[in-house]
C-alpha cells in the first residue's frame, strides 16, 4: 500500500513501480473509494474486528492522532455527538453518577455564575406558573438581558438608580400572569423595590426615558 497524500507527487517512472491494483486506484481514484465504502458495508463486523485489533495492537495511535488533528477531531466528535443523542444522554448520566463529587463542583461553579443565577431564577418561576396553569409564551437568552441591561445603562427604569447600588431584575411589561410573553421586547429592568411596588400591573417604565 502507499499513502494518498503522496500520489499527488508520484511521478510516471513510480507509477510503472507500483503494482496493478496500485496502479488503478492511482488512476481511479473514485472508483477505489466506492469499492472500499461498499467492502466497509458489506463486512461491518470483520472492519471493526480489524479496526479493533490494529488499535489494540498500535496503543497510543489514536491519541497521538487525536493530538494532531484537534480540528477534525472536534468534528468527528460533534458530529457523532449530533447522531447519537441517546447514546449522548446515557454517557452523561453515567458520568454523573460515577462522578458525583466533580459533578457538585461543576454545578456549584455554574450556579454561582450571573448566567446559572438567572438561569435558576427563570426555571423557579417557570415552574411556579407551570402550577398555575399559565403557560409561557416566547423566551429570551441570558445575553439579551445582559444587552438590555447594558443599553439602559445599568439603571433601574423605575426610579433611576445605578447599580451596583441597586440590584437589578428582569420586570415583565405585561405579567406573564396576564398573558405577557417571555420575549426581551416585554423585559424592563427594575430594581427590587420598584418591582415589588408595580406588582401585576402593566406599566410600561420605557417611555419615561
Ligand atoms: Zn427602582
Amino acid at each position: 500500500m502507499y499513502e494518498r497524500e503522496e500520489d499527488k507527487n508520484l511521478n510516471q517512472k513510480v507509477l510503472w513501480e507500483l503494482n496493478i491494483w496500485q496502479r488503478y486506484n492511482y488512476r481511479h481514484p473514485d472508483r477505489n473509494k466506492k469499492r472500499v465504502k461498499k467492502y466497509r458495508v458489506e463486512h461491518l463486523e470483520i472492519c471493526k474486528e480489524r479496526v479493533g485489533n490494529w488499535r489494540r495492537n498500535n496503543p497510543g495511535y489514536q491519541k497521538d492522532w487525536a493530538k494532531n488533528n484537534k480540528e477534525k477531531t472536534k468534528q468527528y466528535t460533534k458530529k457523532w455527538r449530533e447522531n447519537n443523542p441517546e447514546k449522548v444522554y446515557l454517557m452523561t448520566k453515567r458520568w454523573r453518577e460515577n462522578n458525583r463529587d466533580k459533578r457538585n463542583i461543576v454545578a456549584r461553579r455554574y450556579n454561582g455564575t450571573p448566567r446559572g443565577r438567572q438561569n435558576k431564577i427563570n426555571a423557579t418561576h417557570r415552574r411556579r406558573m407551570l402550577l398555575k396553569d399559565i403557560i409561557i409564551l416566547g423566551t429570551h437568552t441570558f445575553l439579551e438581558w445582559e444587552k438590555l441591561r447594558r443599553d439602559w445603562n445599568f439603571i433601574c427604569l423605575g426610579c433611576g438608580v445605578q447599580e451596583p447600588a441597586v440590584k437589578l431584575v428582569q420586570d415583565h411589561i405585561i405579567p406573564l400572569s396576564r398573558g405577557g410573553s417571555d420575549v426581551i421586547d416585554n423585559i424592563q429592568p427594575l430594581c427590587h423595590s420598584c418591582n415589588s411596588i408595580k406588582r401585576d400591573k402593566i406599566i410600561d417604565y420605557r417611555i419615561r426615558w
